[in-house]
Parts: structure tokens; C-alpha cells; sequence
């Protein structure tokens, strides 16, 4: 069957166009010719015919071992498919074996560019915890199975779809369409990836709006529910605690002993619950779930957007729903205990490292001084350790973008809620978030079995074959609403 992509959410929107842009809409018409000239919403899409061509590209994709290091092998199967549509590729590589690819397709200027991006990276295996190939994209029970089959080559292969389907229908754009295939996302030590291009290749991908992974979709009863559009992320502001004393003999015990200061430091920081504060994500976030809900659990999130029933809620989420908790704050969680070099030895130092999650507007200096109190001890001290992203604004609801991408998906998978969401990790959208780009997280749908017992970084992970293609579809309708000439 052929769907025409865009037409059912583009016909009822009338606007009045203005002189100018009639002008310049026609002086573009009589440059191009009117043969080249083919606006958005009338090209198009069949979509069943194209199945095995994003099928083939995906599995290809996934059949590319490219565990952090081995990144180019990526770039070398994206350039030779872009090449052969017409679309010209630049490489930028701090590291041979870590290049990143960019290419853009041109649009008239009339609007800023938009980004689309994803990374080529994937982490590794252990092998012996496949029951198939992790790089065989085999094929069975409906799933495509391998290591980057969610994370995050469903995005790569939708972004790589949505350049040669613009390329090949000659729509005509509003604002240049950007590809971005980078590196070291998942482990960029070496700063080879989106550190490496902010620094030295900005130029090349500024946009005014970015779509990446960071969002998804539930599948329920064999139905896509819910879309999660990813609009802000937690800022990483990690800190060591380090409690000094004397060091001394173990059959002499001594008040200043730096386990006994660390331990109970450890203990309130873990423990303390820090202030609730929503943000325009997270508030729509909690009232559209308060609106999807179950009557028992909507009163729980009904009762954290009033203030006098937010704590009783807060204790619920707490212990039955950590990672909403973990939305309502910024989160202080102990990961590492480091102390003793024997059993009779009282070291002078001991240390944990604090993995710190900030909310976006969180004044992170003021969050360590307040840390410190809430230690209350002479004995220990808060040191931060430096971040490898920088702390990100909020991306806003009101956009075009968002809007766009709310309609696509509704258009897309009728009946969907569309929620805003905010991770509680971190990703490559924090960069481009704080120069000001909009970013936008998507992802493929799955059910929530799936993504509990197959996730992204899990021992196995696979997606099913059936998610693809409405994926891809998602993208490049709101690519095409987004560049598209209007
Ligand atoms: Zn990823």
C-alpha cells in the first residue's frame, strides 16, 4: 500500500504567507525550473517497496563490528552509499580508525539548518552471553539480533534513509538537512567524536534544531502507546569524597580513623533527599502519565504536581519507581569505595566517588556547598571531578520541531500519547544543547519486556524487524516537515 507521507497533517494547516515569501518562492521556481522543483508534501513515499533496502542497509550496519576504535569501517560503508546517490561526504578525523562523516544537502536559506545525527559506535561483548552472532544481524523470531541493533544503528540507518530518499524525490528545502555519523559516543576518552567537532569542526554542523537518539516508544498489546521525545538530560557532576587522618597501628583505634568519617559521610549523602524541583519537561511529563495512567498510579503522579501531596509520592517513586524519583532531582549515588591497604593497617586516606546527576538549571557550585553541609564534617572533603560534557539547557516544547515531531508521530502510530522526557543520563545532546541547538531525542519502539530483557549495553540486544520501518518513516517525516519548503 502507498502512503503519502505528510499530507494528512499538512492539508488542514492554513497560514498566511507572506508577500516576500511568495516572491521569493517564485523567484526560486523560475531559477530551478519547475521540473526540479518538488515541495514535501507532494512526493510520495511507498514505503512497503523500500523495505528491503533499509532492512539491507540496517543489517549491513550492524554487521560492522564497530566497538569504540573502529569507527571508520562505518564511515566507509556510509560514504560509498551516499557517493553512489549524488551526495558529496567530508571526513573529519582526530584518529584514522575514528573518523566522523558529515554530509548536507542544501536547502534555500530562508531557515537555519537542521542536524540529524547518530553515532557509529557500539560497546562491546561478551561473546559467550550471545546465543547468536553479536555481529551477524541474524535474523529470528521477528527480531534482527546484534550489538548496535537499538544503540544506535536503527537512528544511523533512519538518518541514512531519510538523505537518499531527499536526494533521490528532489524535495525542495527550506534550511539545509545535515547527516552527522560521529564517533566515540560511547567511550571518547580521547575526545575523537563530538568533542573533537565542537572544538574544531562547529561550523560544519551548527544547526538550529537536532534529532538523535535519547527518545523511544512502548509497544502494548502489539500496539505503539507512547512516544518519549527526549527534550532534556541530567548534567554529570561527579565528585570524589576524601576523608583524611592519622594512619596508625589496626589494634589501636583512633577517633580520626578516615573509614569511620568516610563511611558515615557516604551514608548521609546517600540517604539525603535532596529538594524536588520540576522543570517544563518534566511537569509535562508527569501530567500526561497522570493522564495515561491507572487510576492508582495517576494519583500518585497527580499528587507530585501539588505540593501537598508530593511527599508521600516522592517516598512511592522512591522505592517503586527510582528512575522517575531520579527525574524529580538532582540524584547523589555512591558507586565506588576505595580504603585500607591491610587488615592491620588504619590508612590516612579513604575515598567514594559520588556519581552526581544535576538537574539542567541546578547551580552546580552552590549543589556541592550545599553537599558539604549536609556532610558536616571537617574530616571530609567534597572535590569535584571534571566533566567531559558540559552542563545543557533544556530543549524547548513550543518549537517547530517539537511540534513536528508530535505530529509525525501521532500520523505515524495513530493513537499515540507523545511524552516529553528527560533522561536521567547523559548523552552527545548535551554538547550541541549547550550551544544552543534544540536537540530532540528519538528511538524505535519496543515492548517493555524487551527493553528490560534486551536493552541497549545489555548481554544480548535486538529489535524487531517490524519497529524499523515506522521508525524510518518517523524521521524522514519530520525531516520533511521540518526542512521542507512550505
Ligand atoms: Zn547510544
Amino acid at each position: 500500500m502507498e502512503k503519502y507521507v505528510g499530507a494528512a497533517f499538512r492539508q488542514p494547516r492554513t497560514r498566511e504567507i507572506p508577500m516576500t515569501r511568495v516572491i521569493h518562492l517564485l523567484v526560486t521556481v523560475f531559477a530551478l525550473g519547475a521540473a526540479t522543483f518538488v515541495s514535501a508534501q507532494a512526493r510520495p513515499v511507498n514505503w512497503d517497496a523500500l523495505h528491503s533496502e533499509i532492512l539491507q542497509h540496517y543489517r549491513a550496519l550492524v554487521q560492522i563490528d564497530s566497538t569504540s576504535g573502529h569507527e571508520t569501517k562505518v564511515v566507509d560503508y556510509l560514504k560509498k552509499v551516499l557517493e553512489a546517490e549524488g551526495i558529496s561526504t567530508q571526513t573529519f578525523a582526530l584518529e584514522p580508525e575514528r573518523a566522523n562523516l558529515v554530509a548536507r544537502l542544501k536547502g534555500n536559506g530562508s531557515k537555519r539548518p537542521l542536524l540529524i545525527l547518530a553515532h557509529t559506535d557500539v560497546v562491546g561483548v561478551q561473546r559467550e552471553k550471545w546465543p547468536v552472532d553479536p555481529f551477524g544481524a541474524v535474523m529470528k523470531d521477528g527480531y534482527v539480533w546484534g550489538r548496535g541493533s537499538k544503540d544506535d544503528k536503527p537512528v544511523l540507518t533512519a538518518n541514512l534513509m531519510t538523505m537518499v530518499l531527499l536526494k533521490r524525490s528532489g524535495v525542495a528545502l527550506d534550511r539545509d538537512v545535515i547527516f552527522l555519523a560521529e564517533s566515540g559516543e560511547e567511550a571518547d576518552l580521547a575526545g575523537v567524536g563530538m568533542n573533537y567537532l565542537m572544538r574544531e569542526h562547529f561550523a560544519d554542523i551548527d544547526a538550529e534544531f537536532a534529532m538523535t537518539e535519547g527518545g523511544g516508544a512502548d509497544i502494548e498489546n502489539g500496539r505503539v502507546t507512547r512516544v518519549n521525545i527526549g527534550t532534556a538530560e541530567k548534567i554529570p557532576a561527579r565528585a570524589r569524597l576524601v576523608a583524611t587522618g592519622m594512619a596508625g597501628h589496626g589494634s589501636v583505634p583512633r577517633l580520626d580513623n578516615p573509614l569511620i568519617h568516610l563511611s558515615a559521610a557516604v551514608q548521609k549523602v546517600g540517604l539525603w533527599q535532596t529538594p524536588m524541583r520540576l522543570n517544563e519537561t518534566t511537569r509535562a511529563y508527569f501530567e500526561k502519565m497522570a493522564a495515561i495512567s491507572p487510576p492508582d498510579r495517576s494519583a500518585i503522579y497527580k499528587a507530585l504536581l501539588d505540593p501537598k501531596g508530593a511527599d508521600s509520592a516522592q517516598a512511592f517513586l522512591r522505592e517503586h519507581s527510582p528512575g522517575e524519583y531520579s527525574m524529580l532531582r538532582t540524584s547523589v549515588v555512591p558507586t565506588i569505595l576505595k580504603a585500607g591497604v591491610g587488615a592491620n593497617v588504619i590508612p590516612s586516606e579513604a575515598e567514594a566517588t559520588l556519581d552526581i546527576r544535576a538537574l539542567p538549571d541546578e547551580n552546580v557550585q552552590a549543589f556541592y556547598a550545599e553537599l558539604v553541609k549536609v556532610i558536616d564534617d571537617p574530616a571530609v572533603r567534597v572535590e569535584p571531578i571534571p566533566q567531559t560534557r558540559p552542563p545543557s539547557p533544556a530543549s524547548k516544547l513550543g518549537t517547530e520541531m517539537y511540534q513536528a515531531m508530535e505530529r509525525a508521530a501521532k500520523t505515524i502510530y495513530p493513537g499515540v500519547t507523545v511524552i516529553p522526557s528527560m533522561s536521567t543520563g547523559a548523552s552527545d545532546m548535551a554538547q550541541l544543547r549547550a550551544k544552543g541547538i534544540q536537540s530532540y531525542g528519538i528511538g524505535p519502539a519496543s515492548t517493555p519486556e524487551d527493553q528490560v530483557n534486551y536493552p541497549s549495553h545489555g548481554d544480548v540486544e535486538r529489535l524487531a524487524e517490524s519497529s524499523l520501518y515506522p521508525f524510518v518513516q518517523y524521521v524522514w517525516t519530520v525531516v520533511t516537515e521540518v526542512a521542507g519548503d512550505r
